[in-house]
């Protein structure tokens, strides 16, 4: 589609970064352009509506950038998740195992309500380690999670089958 061709035209593929023998999708290029910025930003808002969602919930850091001016457009709040050890208040935390070794999110513990459904946005869904720790996060805080999106799933890493049932039936849209 048109949408889908502008926002690949505007990632970048760096060869052998962070180290050799990946290619780092990087999407600066994205937020530079303001056509492509905006039709990102419309297309999760979008979502965020349609799946019904009370909150946007940012993953650190790129979901920072993206989640905010979607959770702005859609007329909702954002709550950053973030690395361990960042946020200054009483958090609830969740560690998840990387290739080598693991890692560990967090969230206010009160910015999240029973009452909340949380659409989580990130750039790109890898693995799905890290998504699938902040779903259980979101849970775990007491709240629903309305779906995941993301501009970009690498599908060859197989993130989608792995979140699967961490998801429950929300859907999971990478645009
Ligand atoms: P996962 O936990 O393996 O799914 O990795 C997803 C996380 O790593 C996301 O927060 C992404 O921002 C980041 N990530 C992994 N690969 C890339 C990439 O090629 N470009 C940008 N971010 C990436």
């Amino acid at each position: 589609t048109e949408i889908r061709d502008l926002l690949l035209s505007r990632i970048r593929d760096v060869a052998d970064y962070p180290e050799p023998g990946v290619m780092f999708k990087d999407i600066t290029p994205l937020l530079a352009d303001p056509a492509a910025f905006t039709a990102l930003t419309d297309a999760l808002a979008e979502i965020a509506e349609s799946t019904g969602a009370t909150k946007v919930v940012g993953l650190e850091a790129r979901g920072f950038i993206l989640g905010s001016p979607v959770a702005v457009r859609a007329g909702l709040g954002f709550i950053p998740v973030r690395k361990a050890g960042k946020l200054p208040g009483a958090t609830l935390a969740q560690a998840y195992d990387l290739e080598y070794g693991s890692a560990e999110i967090e969230v206010h513990a009160e910015d999240l309500t029973g009452g909340d459904r949380v659409l989580i946005v990130d750039d790109v869904l890898a693995t799905g380690g890290t998504a699938e720790a902040s779903v259980q996060l979101i849970r775990r805080a007491g709240a629903e999670v309305a779906g995941l999106a993301v501009l970009m799933e690498l599908g060859f890493l197989g993130g989608r089958a792995r979140l699967e049932p961490a998801l429950d039936g929300a859907p999971l849209e990478a645009l």
